[in-house]
């Protein structure tokens, strides 16, 4: 289900709520069995929709709405603050400052759109005065240093790589040391996606990331892989120390809820979304606004 569809779904419930002419149990359950459904088909965690139901029923009393409230109203709020809730870990992500060096690392399964999104990134604060460069760190995917080198030359963004060397290690630190000499600003590590085996993908990361000492590890996840989301978000939050999520292809056929399972997964905020294949397609990510959208 598409965002917008989400909102349209979520609005007719809590319009036929209000068409009843009394309020009960019953009324209510129906409708957020409603609004639970839509989640679902939005790939929405199954667990966060289940605590999210048993939060608003505990909110919403309605022997407690006095008579005259607007119980859709009420209940319509309920919903926005726990979907703002499900979207805000409680505490904000590192921030790079402009002027002090700064080592980002962006993880993410093959196919996320982390080397289009580490371009993004870079690009997105080279327009506000930084000074950012990228690391191509890739040395399994043949074809990642070229096309990294591609997305940096067309925004004209320093780079470094290797087509021979095959430790990826090796070249992050190298990468990492030549632009703190050079006084870069904000230091971009693209990793590997892809592994013979998962566990040494997982692996992998953990040596970058311990060898460069990242300030802030961005965990991407490509907003299509539904139900998977959470798994997958998880799975990086458990080999690095991830501290913010990129959800990308928010554009087209955008599904809103895997956005909501990796802030759970990973107990970070979404700071940017992608929202096409070109390098300004990107976005701040804000929570209300997103939340609003998505109640449409
Ligand atoms: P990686 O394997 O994770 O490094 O993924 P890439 O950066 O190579 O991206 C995979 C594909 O997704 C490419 O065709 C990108 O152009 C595309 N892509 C990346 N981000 C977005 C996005 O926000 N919207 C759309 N529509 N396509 C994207």
């Amino acid at each position: 289900m598409v965002l917008g569809e989400l909102g349209g779904t979520i609005s007719r419930a809590l319009q036929q709520m209000s068409n009843a002419t009394i309020i009960d149990e019953k009324v209510l359950n129906e409708c957020l069995n409603e609004i639970s459904r839509a989640l679902l088909q939005s790939d929405v965690q199954f667990k966060l929709v289940r605590d999210m139901q048993t939060n608003i029923k505990k909110i919403v009393n309605l022997d407690d709405l006095a008579v005259g409230h607007n119980k859709r109203k009420i209940i319509q709020q309920a919903i926005f603050n726990e979907l703002c809730k499900m979207l805000d870990p409680g505490k904000p992500s590192f921030t790079p400052k402009k002027g002090k060096t700064c080592v980002v690392m962006f993880v993410g399964l093959q196919g996320s759109g982390k080397t289009t999104t580490c371009t993004k990134y870079a690009y997105y604060h080279q327009k506000k005065g930084w000074k950012p460069a990228l690391v191509c760190a890739d040395t399994f995917r043949a074809g990642a240093f070229d096309q990294l080198k591609q997305n940096a030359t067309k925004a004209k963004i320093p780079f470094y790589g290797s087509y021979t060397e095959s430790d990826p290690v090796k070249i992050a630190v190298e990468g990492v040391e030549r632009f703190k000499k050079e006084n870069c600003d904000l230091i971009i590590v693209d990793t590997s996606g892809r592994h013979k085996q998962e566990a040494a993908l997982f692996e992998e990361m953990r040596q970058v990331s311990e060898a460069t000492k990242p300030d802030l590890v961005i965990f991407v996840m490509d907003s299509s892989i539904g139900q998977a989301a959470f798994d997958q978000a998880q799975a990086f939050k458990q080999s690095v120390a991830v501290g913010a999520v990129i959800v990308t292809k928010m554009d087209g056929h955008a599904k809103g809820g895997g956005a909501l399972s990796a802030v759970a997964a990973t107990k970070s905020p979404v700071i940017f979304i992608g929202t096409g294949e070109h390098m300004d397609e990107f976005e701040v990510f804000d929570v209300k606004p997103f939340v609003s959208r998505l109640l449409g």
